[in-house]
């Protein structure tokens, strides 16, 4: 049987596949791509339509494999909502940060010869490595992507054309309506009456819905970010996460909750400027790590006792990403040795002292505060040690003169060093930023004093040799042994004794750079 035209040596296997075709199982939902002889569409796992015999049927690991093979995308299935392209087992890292690259600029600048410079390697080499793994070049995965936004921005919001047209890179209305018409066989305002939109939506607010392969342990997502949630920047109850957002000198907000019954999350969005609408939904589909294959980590990290027993009991368990890297990492340092709950009443000090005020739903008062701002803020006042206050300006500093950037870092090693560089930040910080900030699936916080306890060992060699094993998801590991961790509390010298009404919900307290990179 023939896997696909073009996927000889790719690393789809026909029977999974097959299987996964004909059982419509979502947790293969954008790891291939069905190409059917037929009817010239292409098709998720998941499509409702009748399946077609497995004569007539072609796999391409992603959608652009399938739009080169000149399959057209379906209309019931709708390719441009599955979940995205994992970082799987046996892809090189370098095909997965330029994914990341073309996700956050959209292969907007410069094209593949840039996006190969910043990862360090030559352009052919980088098109024969999406070739191989993808079945398709940079070029035609980043067409495939602008395509599928602007698909979306036609069904699911009531953007005019000329807007969706800029909002998805098109540069002119023009070059749009050719694209799509190209190929859906129909032009952008047809699309748009079969979407069957409900309601009016409020000027500059737009709902996405954005999918992700089951299982999704939401309830764990929430806790993570509850307890560390800024007071005034992000807010989160018992369903949904908020947060003030600004990007470009545009302010706004965003909601994220369960999209329940559909395998997805919505995400509601009020923002001014739509051109800036795919990097925030981007960022949120990061953020949420709604690209991951949990099948895949699971098979991989069950090998371990340990973490078996606790992937059954609380299946679906993500990275939680962040929003904004150097937020994250302000937010880090100023929980250096220091309980969540501590950390998080001086971060809500911060952000209501320094951070632009903002009126926003339910309880966003402020936007985070600004590099500028904290590259010489005078934080006395706010319950930091003058060490920490000065780390924080000079980590400010240090963004601002561009020695540390958190956008399209190629080398995660690269960026860890130049974090350690600044006084008062350690590994520990530096790693658990990487593994939060950048996306990196095998970001590994191997001096963690939780991770230790858990696993019931003394030193951290030992806990990098036994970590060998869970490689390349050392992140995710990570978040089931801390969750594990948090049924005792955990202490250790350099770790301030937590006083009364500490939160030891999941042990996150760890997590919140409950060490300073000296201590570890
Ligand atoms: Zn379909």
């Amino acid at each position: 049987m023939v896997v696909g035209d073009i996927a000889g040596d790719m690393d789809l296997d026909w029977q999974v596949c097959s299987r996964a075709r004909l059982s419509r199982d979502a947790r293969f939902d954008g790891k291939f791509f069905i190409g059917v002889l037929t009817s010239r569409v292409y098709c998720r796992s998941i499509c409702p339509a009748p399946t077609a015999k497995e004569k007539n049927v072609r796999y391409y690991p992603s959608a652009a494999a399938a739009a080169e093979a000149g399959f057209r995308p379906c209309l019931r299935c709708r390719p441009e909502c599955s979940p995205g392209t994992p970082a799987w087992l046996g892809t090189p890292n370098t095909v997965s940060r330029a994914l990341r690259l073309i996700a956050e600029s959209g292969l907007a600048d410069g094209g593949v010869e840039v996006l190969a410079e910043h990862l360090g390697v030559g352009s052919r080499h980088l098109r024969r490595l999406f070739l191989q793994h993808l079945g398709a070049t940079p070029s035609a995965v980043a067409r495939t992507r602008r395509l599928d936004f602007a698909k979306k921005l036609i069904d699911e919001t009531s953007l005019p054309m000329s807007e969706v047209a800029l909002a998805a890179g098109f540069g002119c209305v023009r070059r749009f309506n050719a694209a799509i018409r190209e190929v859906y066989r129909r032009t952008p305002r047809q699309i748009r009456r079969l979407s069957r939109q409900s309601g009016v939506p409020l000027e500059n607010e737009y709902v996405f819905r954005l999918r992700f392969r089951p299982p999704y342990n939401w309830n764990g997502m929430l806790r993570f970010l509850a307890p560390r949630a800024t007071p005034g920047v992000e807010e989160v109850d018992s369903s949904s996460y908020r947060r003030s957002i600004s990007l470009n000198g545009t302010h706004g907000w965003l909601e994220v909750s369960l999209d329940e019954g559909k395998d997805g999350l919505a995400v509601r969005v009020q923002f001014g400027d739509p051109r800036s609408l795919f990097l925030i939904i981007e960022r949120v589909r990061a953020m949420f790590d709604l690209n991951a294959d949990w099948a895949a980590i699971a098979q991989s990290l069950t090998a371990d006792p340990v973490l078996a027993a606790r992937m059954a009991a609380n299946p679906g368990l993500r990275v939680p990403g962040c929003w904004n890297g150097f937020e994250l990492a302000v937010r880090a340092i100023l929980g250096q040795q220091i309980t969540v709950k501590g950390a998080t009443t001086v971060a809500g000090r911060l952000a209501k002292t320094l951070g632009r005020p903002f009126a926003g739903p339910g309880g966003l008062t402020h936007l985070f505060p600004s590099t500028e701002v904290l590259a010489d803020a005078n934080l006395a006042g706010l319950g930091l040690t003058q060490a920490r206050s000065e780390t924080v300006r000079a980590f400010a500093r240090a963004v601002l003169d561009g020695r540390i950037g958190f956008d399209g870092v190629g080398d995660s090693g690269d960026f860890m060093a130049r974090m350690c560089e600044i006084p008062g930040i350690g590994k520990w910080t530096a790693q658990y930023v990487a593994m939060r900030a950048l996306g990196e699936p095998d970001a590994f916080p191997s001096g963690d004093l939780g991770l230790l306890r858990a696993l019931d060992l003394k030193t951290p060699g030992e806990l990098e040799r036994r970590a060998d094993a869970w490689r390349p998801w050392r992140a995710y590991a990570t978040m089931y042994l801390w969750t594990a961790a948090g049924e005792q509390p955990v202490l250790h010298a350099g770790c301030a004794v937590p006083g009364p009404g500490t939160d030891f919900n999941l042990g996150m307290r760890l997590s919140a750079g409950g060490r300073a990179g000296k201590s570890v």
